[in-house]
């Protein structure tokens, strides 16, 4: 009778297994089956076994005999099979479900069936002994050594893949094994201990807490999910970077030549197609652009990049930018800042000023009389300060039914009305996910007809006390004539090269060019005699920031300002070449407003 405690255990931990595993919402794969089967196999195996053991206990005669023999030919089945499904768990596992897993899977049962049969007809031996019964026989030696056959193939397999074997399904799987063999050591040493089927039970459990729990495999499934999608997702990030790239470089040169033929004396016709071609590419790069920010954002590429600001300076940049924007609309453009802003804060700079440019433009762009506000109020708690930032216009407005379609991407509104201006739909959806993602609010309140004014709260650190001029700075009058200075522009492209002499003409620059990173460092160390290099960084052999890198290395002390040059429009670039040693940033199609800034800059 004591062989009967532990199958009595072996008995509820199968059950139990049995009702978890098929209460629960698996997921349907082959490997999940097999396993569904090995539990089936190892409780049929268990039932038999207690059955056969009650029998030979309370009631064994000549017939029950017969019985008990029957019932053990039929256990015996399960020896064959249970081994078989752990071969097969752990050759899909291993390579995954292939042609040559069908066929061996095929194999396997086809030679099971047969050996099943064999099985039948080889004679068995009960052993019934005052209660303790046991099997011998040649039937049973004969499923042992087929047990034995398959676990050998087990162990091959493991051992092939060695480097595995600290993965997680490899390691139970490991142990597994050693307990098979323990069990068959044991069996053979001693017929009437039988402990393998509940070994072969706890097995199953172990597979069960380890690798078949369907929760666990669901989590797994889940992580797969989500690893392909990131990745998925990281490669339309690429896609959509070098995309912007390749759509940049051509673009950037029908922007930049079409603005200056601009400037030539055309007949009336010329003139007014250049204006479809100008507008047309500057749109087209603002979609370009936009598509960019705004997959980037819902990619969660896009990064808060912390720092210390003079938010001063990005006020007057603000306004600097909005003033030139206005063109010839008699628009009156009001500032109004709060007086106790700290000058210097802690934040993302880049990000706000994304937000009120995109505001600002729209003002400029749907207003055509009347005015504009610039306004930043403050309320400071200790160290925090809110920044409520608002762009007010007298323009067309927007309708009621309108105000909860504006941040949806790709909207346009009132089209009929807006049919002259160029837009996107996607300033407003970059500008509402940007003042998400900084814990910020928006609001907007409109009256069609008379017009907007959009509300922004943002929070930012105070790191000094000084606060802002109220007046602000508007850049000092920029400086034109460079007269006498020399610029080096690299570029592998001979277009781009074009482009960059044509704007850099009105400036009464010299410029000399160089076709790649080492005719520029040739360039340089033959003639160091220029006052700024601006450096494509996006070249063929050797990249602007390594041609950068090279120069420093190779040059003591060299100091001629080098200006990054890329077409590469995603944000937070300015940052990206300044850590790397450039000391400014130009982005492609070049902005007048940019160059002049940058020409201002390091040629005074
Ligand atoms: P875009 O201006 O490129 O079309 P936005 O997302 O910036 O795209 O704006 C979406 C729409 O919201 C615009 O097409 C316009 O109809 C409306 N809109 C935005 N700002 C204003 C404003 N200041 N005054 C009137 N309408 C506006």
């Amino acid at each position: 009778m004591p062989n009967l405690y532990f199958l009595i255990c072996g008995f509820f931990c199968i059950v139990m297994i049995v009702i978890l595993f098929f209460s629960k919402k698996r997921i349907d794969s082959k490997e999940t089956k097999i396993y569904g089967f090995m539990i089936l196999s190892s409780f049929l195996d268990i039932i038999l076994v207690i059955s056969e053991l009650l029998i030979c206990y309370f009631n064994y005669n000549s017939f029950t005999h017969l019985i008990v023999a029957l019932l053990n030919k039929i256990d015996l089945i399960h020896y064959i099979f249970w081994p078989t499904l752990l071969f097969l768990y752990v050759y899909y596992i291993t390579w995954g479900d292939t042609n040559r897993y069908e066929k061996i899977k095929n194999f396997s049962v086809g030679i099971d069936i047969f050996l099943v049969l064999i099985e039948f007809i080889l004679p068995i031996e009960i052993i019934n002994n005052e209660g303790v019964m046991g099997v011998a026989g040649i039937a049973t030696d004969f499923v042992f050594l087929i047990a034995a056959v398959y676990l050998f193939a087990i162990i091959v397999i493991l051992l092939m893949n060695v480097k595995k074997i600290f993965k997680r399904k490899y390691i139970p799987l490991t142990v597994l094994v050693v307990l098979i063999i323990i069990a068959m050591l044991v069996r053979i040493s001693n017929p009437t201990l039988i402990i393998i089927p509940t070994i072969l039970v706890f097995i199953d459990l172990i597979m069960y807490n380890t690798i078949e729990n369907p929760d666990l495999k669901m989590i797994e499934e889940l992580n797969m999910a989500r690893d392909q999608a990131e990745k998925a997702n990281r490669s339309k990030t690429e896609f959509l970077s070098n995309m912007s790239h390749e759509i940049r470089t051509p673009l950037n040169a029908i922007v930049s030549f079409s603005n200056s033929l601009l400037k030539e004396d055309l007949s009336e016709k010329c003139q007014e197609d250049l204006n479809c071609i100008v507008s047309a590419s500057s749109n087209l790069l603002e979609l370009v652009n936009g598509i960019l920010d705004i997959s980037k954002i819902e990619a969660n590429k896009i990064e808060i990049v912390n720092k210390e600001y003079d938010f001063e300076e990005v006020l007057n940049h603000l306004t600097s930018l909005s003033k030139a924007r206005l063109g010839e609309k008699q628009i009156e453009f009001r500032t109004k800042f709060d007086e106790s802003i700290p000058k210097y804060l802690y934040g993302d700079s880049n990000r706000i000023k994304q937000i009120c440019i995109n505001l600002l433009t729209n003002s400029i762009k749907y207003t055509n009389e009347g005015y504009i506000e610039f306004k930043v109020d403050s309320v400071k708690s200790q160290d925090v300060v809110r920044l409520i930032i608002s762009v007010e216009d007298s323009g067309i407005g927007i309708k009621k039914e309108d105000i909860d379609k504006l941040f949806n991407k790709f909207t346009r509104l009132d089209v009929e009305k807006n049919i002259s201006i160029e837009g996107t739909g996607l300033g407003l959806a970059i500008t509402k996910k940007l003042v998400d993602l900084m814990g910020g609010k928006i609001v907007v309140q409109s009256e069609y007809g008379k017009g907007s004014k959009f509300t922004v709260a943002i929070d930012q650190k105070i790191v000094d006390n000084p606060v802002i001029n109220k007046e602000t700075n508007i850049l000092p009058e920029l400086k034109m004539n460079f007269s006498g200075k020399r610029v080096l522009v690299v570029d592998d492209n001979s277009l781009n090269l074009k482009v960059a002499m044509r704007v850099l003409e009105p400036f009464n620059v010299e410029v000399v060019t160089a076709k790649s990173g080492d005719e520029g460092i040739d360039k340089i160390c033959m003639d160091g005699n220029f006052d700024l290099v601006l450096m494509d960084d996006m070249m063929p052999n050797k990249s602007g920031t390594e041609t950068l890198t090279e120069l420093k290395e190779n040059i003591e002390g060299y100091k001629i300002p080098t200006v990054a040059l890329t077409a590469n429009a995603i944000n937070g670039m300015r940052e990206k070449y300044i850590d790397v040693g450039f000391d400014d940033f130009l982005a492609k199609p070049i902005e007048e407003m940019e160059l002049k800034r940058v020409l201002n800059k390091f040629l005074k």
